[in-house]
C-alpha cells in the first residue's frame, strides 16, 4: 500500500460499536468516511440485539475520550459497579471490591444507547456518510473495491476506497475475504457453554402507591454473580432500574431445560433468590423461552491487515464475554490505530503492518484470559485458595500501588498490553512462590534449631 497523505477515502463495513467509534476517530483526523451497515438505522427502529448492557472499563473509556464522548457516556449514563456481589445458594451475599486502593469501578452501559450515541456523533461530522441496509457481499482488498447489496431493494452497488475497515463483527465478511489469501491464519472455537438472557424488572418503591415509581431490586453498584461451579448467572444494572441477567451454562444443561417445570425446578434449586425478583414462575418461564440459548465463539487470526484493508473489534478477535473486554479491547483497537497513524504520519503502508504486529498477540492473550475468567467467576471465587491469593494481591497493591498491579486491575484499569498483564501475573506468581519457599524454609529451620537446642540442654 502506498503512502497516503491526510484526507483518505475510508469505507467502514459495519456500523456497530466499533464502526461508529472508528468513523468518529477517523473523521476527526480529517478523513472522508463512509459507513455501510447491514441493519436498518437503530436510532429509528429499536431492535432487541444481543446483550442489553455492557461493562465499560478503562480501555473503552480512553477510546470514548479520544472522540470526546467519555463524559456523555460514562458520567451521564453509565452505572458505576464497584465490585462483584456473590450470591450463595442459601441467599447469602459476599461483596468483592474490584479496586479498594484506587477505587476504580466498571460502568454498566446500554449497548443500544452507546451505539446510538456513536452513530449520532459520526453523523455530525460533515465528512461522514452513513448507509444503512447495505450488506457487504465481497471485496477486492488489494484494490479497495467493495460490492454491497441494498437489503431493501436487492440492488447491488460497487464502491471504492483508499482504506477498508472491517468492523463487521464476529462473522465478518471482510475477514472471509482475507481468509482466501495466503498468509492469513485463522481459528475459531465454539465453547460448550452458551447463555440465555433474563430480565429482572425494577421493584415498586411502594406497592400501595405506584406513583412513587420504581427502584432497583438489588444493589445497583455491583455486578451480581451466582457462581455454581460448572455454570453461573450474572446480572448488571440498567438505567431503567431493571437488571439484565445472563445464565451461562453448558448447552446440554440449557437445552435440557425444555419444559416450564424443568425451568422452575432448576431455578428454584440453583438460584432461589432470583425467582421472586423475576416475578412469577410464569414470567420466568416466558423470559427463559423467549429466545433459544445462544452460543459463544472465540476467534483468533493473524495478521489483521491485507492489501488496503484492516479488521478491528470482533471481526479480528471475538472473545467469550467473561472478562468483559470484547468491546473494551475493540475500542482500544481504534486508539492504537489512531496512535500509529500519529506515529507514522498517516503512512498506511507502515501503519497497517505495525497494527498487526502490535495487536495480534495481545488480542490472542485476552481471548485466552477471557476463557480463564469464566472458571474464576463460576468456580474459583468459591475457593479459599483463590480468596487468599486475592487478599495478598490487594494487600500488596495497597502497599505498593505502582509496583504490584493485580491481574484483574491491569486488564480493567490500565492500558498495559494484554501480554504484559499475563507476564506481570507470572512474575507475581514467582515472587509469591519464592516468598512461600523462604517462609517454609525459615519455619523448618526454626523448628530444627529449637529441637536441637532443646536436645542439647537435656543432655547437658
Ligand atoms: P458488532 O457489535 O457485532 O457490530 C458489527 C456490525 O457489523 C453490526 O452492526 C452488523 O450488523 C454489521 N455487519 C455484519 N456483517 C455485515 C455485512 N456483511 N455488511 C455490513 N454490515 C455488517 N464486551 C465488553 O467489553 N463488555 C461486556 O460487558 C460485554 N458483554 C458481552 C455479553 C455478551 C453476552 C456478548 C455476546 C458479548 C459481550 N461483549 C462485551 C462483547 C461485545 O459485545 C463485542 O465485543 C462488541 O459488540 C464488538 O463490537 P463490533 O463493532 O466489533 O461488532
Amino acid at each position: 500500500m502506498k503512502k497516503t497523505t491526510r484526507g483518505m477515502d475510508i469505507i467502514i463495513v459495519g456500523g456497530g460499536l466499533v464502526g461508529g467509534l472508528a468513523a468518529c476517530a477517523l473523521a476527526k483526523r480529517g478523513h472522508r468516511v463512509r459507513v455501510y451497515e447491514y441493519r436498518s438505522d437503530i436510532r429509528i427502529k429499536e431492535a432487541r440485539g444481543q446483550s442489553i448492557d455492557l461493562s465499560l472499563s478503562y480501555r473503552g473509556r480512553q477510546a470514548l475520550k479520544l472522540i470526546d464522548l467519555e463524559d456523555k457516556i460514562v458520567n451521564h449514563h453509565g452505572i458505576s459497579m464497584r465490585g462483584r456481589m456473590l450470591h450463595g445458594k442459601d441467599g447469602s451475599l459476599k461483596e468483592m471490591i474490584y479496586d479498594s486502593v484506587k477505587k476504580n469501578t466498571l460502568y454498566s452501559v446500554s449497548r443500544l444507547y452507546m451505539n446510538q450515541v456513536l452513530l449520532d456523533a459520526a453523523d455530525e461530522y460533515p465528512s461522514v456518510t452513513l448507509f444503512f441496509n447495505h450488506k457487504l457481499l465481497e471485496a477486492d482488498l488489494d484494490n479497495g473495491k467493495l460490492k454491497f447489496s441494498k437489503t431493501n431493494t436487492q440492488e447491488v452497488i460497487e464502491v471504492e476506497a483508499d482504506l477498508i475497515i472491517g468492523a463487521d463483527g464476529a462473522h465478518s465478511t471482510v475477514r472471509k475475504m482475507m481468509l482466501k489469501r495466503p498468509g492469513f491464519d485463522f481459528s475459531q472455537t465454539y465453547i460448550e457453554h452458551g447463555y440465555v438472557e433474563l430480565n429482572i424488572p425494577p421493584r415498586m418503591i411502594d406497592e400501595k402507591n405506584p406513583e412513587r415509581g420504581h427502584e432497583f431490586c438489588m444493589s445497583s453498584n455491583h455486578l451480581h454473580i451466582w457462581p455454581r461451579g460448572t455454570f453461573m448467572m450474572i446480572a448488571m444494572p440498567n438505567d431503567d432500574h431493571s437488571f439484565t441477567g445472563n445464565i451461562f451454562a453448558p448447552l446440554d444443561i440449557l437445552n435440557g431445560l425444555d419444559t416450564p417445570k424443568k425451568v422452575i425446578d432448576f431455578f428454584t434449586e440453583q438460584f432461589p433468590d432470583v425467582v421472586p425478583l423475576i416475578g412469577s414462575h410464569q414470567t420466568l418461564v416466558d423470559n427463559f423461552f423467549m429466545v433459544k440459548p445462544k452460543s459463544l465463539i472465540s476467534i483468533k487470526c493473524n495478521p489483521y491487515h491485507m492489501g488496503k484493508s484492516i479488521i478491528l473489534g470482533d471481526a479480528a478477535h471475538a472473545m467469550v464475554p467473561f472478562y468483559a473486554q470484547g468491546m473494551n479491547a475493540a475500542f482500544e483497537d481504534v486508539v492504537i490505530l489512531n496512535e500509529l497513524m500519529d506515529l507514522y504520519n498517516e503512512d498506511m503502508s507502515k501503519v497497517l503492518p505495525a497494527f498487526s504486529k502490535k495487536r495480534c498477540a495481545d488480542a490472542h492473550a485476552i481471548c485466552d484470559l477471557a476463557m480463564y475468567n469464566y472458571i474464576e467467576m463460576r468456580e474459583l471465587v468459591l475457593k479459599k485458595s483463590f480468596l487468599m491469593r486475592r487478599t495478598i494481591d490487594t494487600f500488596l497493591h495497597w502497599m505498593c500501588p505502582d509496583n504490584w498491579l493485580p491481574l484483574y486491575n491491569s486488564i480493567h484499569f490500565s492500558r498495559m498490553g494484554f501480554r504484559d498483564c499475563v507476564k506481570n501475573r507470572a512474575w507475581q506468581d514467582k515472587i509469591l512462590q519464592r516468598c512461600m519457599w523462604f517462609l517454609f524454609t525459615a519455619i523448618a529451620l526454626g523448628i530444627l534449631f529449637t529441637s536441637l537446642n532443646t536436645a542439647y540442654w537435656h543432655r547437658a
